[in-house]
């Protein structure tokens, strides 16, 4: 485990000298099975001789005042058993006074900013999120300096920021991201799904039901659906569910993440619902 910037660079040079190539998975830590199907794809990209580095960081930046930032899951003990039976080489798990140091996350002054994708969908509902996630994610990239880094499609808007970030900021880097990984009923791995009580966890099926139900939508309809209508049905399916309140559903461009008033197939789908307190983001193709 390296836990200071400095020690991490040094790794990171070294391994340049050699040629050795580096896979990098950022992460908040509270490992699941889908976290690690994303190191399996590292290993593959960068293969036997290269290194995998998965970083455990719970970003302060990109959680809002009134989010789950202090009680955001943590278990480091199992992240590390984890991660040592999947063969990661290196744990890199920094503290804010290491990735925020002079004064702290108040006096800190230096944010990367995308100003198109990150707009609409979490952009809405967390107007601060990707700010804090672009700045950790290029703080992280100059810290670990990888060849590849593997995101999740669970985080569809996420990913696309980030790679729209390294395009356009020429960050020497290739974004691989590996698909949504999701327990036997549907419901879509995540950390936060810890936070759900039984009867929530059974409710929180509404998202991939959602999903599904969309997906079927567009599969038997000869012609586009308007997405309004769609989105309405959507929204009934889910309030069945009494613990269940949408944020939003939105249908829109895979590439460019502009909403569509018609939805047909290859619309992207993304939605966000709170169950009970708990806010669960899902997507998908349609
Ligand atoms: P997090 O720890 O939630 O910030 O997620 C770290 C990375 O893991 C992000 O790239 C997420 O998109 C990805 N991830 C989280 N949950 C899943 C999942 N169920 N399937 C695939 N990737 C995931």
């Amino acid at each position: 485990m390296v836990t200071s910037v400095a020690g991490m660079q040094q790794l990171a040079k070294s391994w340049q000298r050699k040629g050795v190539r580096v896979g990098f998975v950022p992460t908040m830590g509270y490992l699941h099975a889908g976290h690690m199907s994303l190191v399996k794809r590292a290993r593959q990209m960068v293969g036997k001789s290269g290194k995998v580095v998965v970083s455990i960081y719970v970003n302060p930046t990109q959680f809002g005042p009134k989010e789950d930032l202090s009680r955001y899951p943590r278990d480091l003990k199992r992240d590390q058993q984890l991660c040592r039976a999947e063969g990661v080489d290196v744990l890199f798990v920094p503290s804010d006074q290491e990735m925020y140091p002079q004064n702290g996350i108040g006096a800190y002054s230096t944010y990367v900013v995308e100003e198109t994708l990150s707009r609409g969908m979490e952009g809405v509902s967390r107007p601060t999120h990707f700010r804090g996630v672009t700045t950790i994610v290029a703080k992280l990239f100059n810290i670990v300096q990888p060849q590849v880094a593997v995101f999740g499609a669970k985080d569809f808007q996420q990913a696309a920021v980030v790679q729209r970030m390294v395009r356009d900021l020429n960050f020497p880097l290739k974004i691989v991201v590996a698909p949504t990984h999701r327990e036997p009923d549907g419901l879509a791995m995540s950390s936060r799904n810890k936070y759900l009580s039984t009867d929530e966890r059974q409710q929180a099926l509404a998202l991939s039901l959602a999903i599904k139900a969309a997906q079927q939508a567009v599969k038997s309809s000869k012609q586009s659906l308007a997405a309004n209508k769609l989105r309405a049905n959507l929204f009934k399916l889910i309030s069945q569910h009494p613990a269940a309140r949408v944020d939003y559903i939105e249908f829109f461009d895979p590439q460019t993440l502009q909403p569509v008033t018609q939805v047909s197939c290859g619309t992207q789908m993304a939605l966000a619902v709170f169950v009970g307190r708990t806010r669960l983001i899902d997507n998908a193709r349609l």
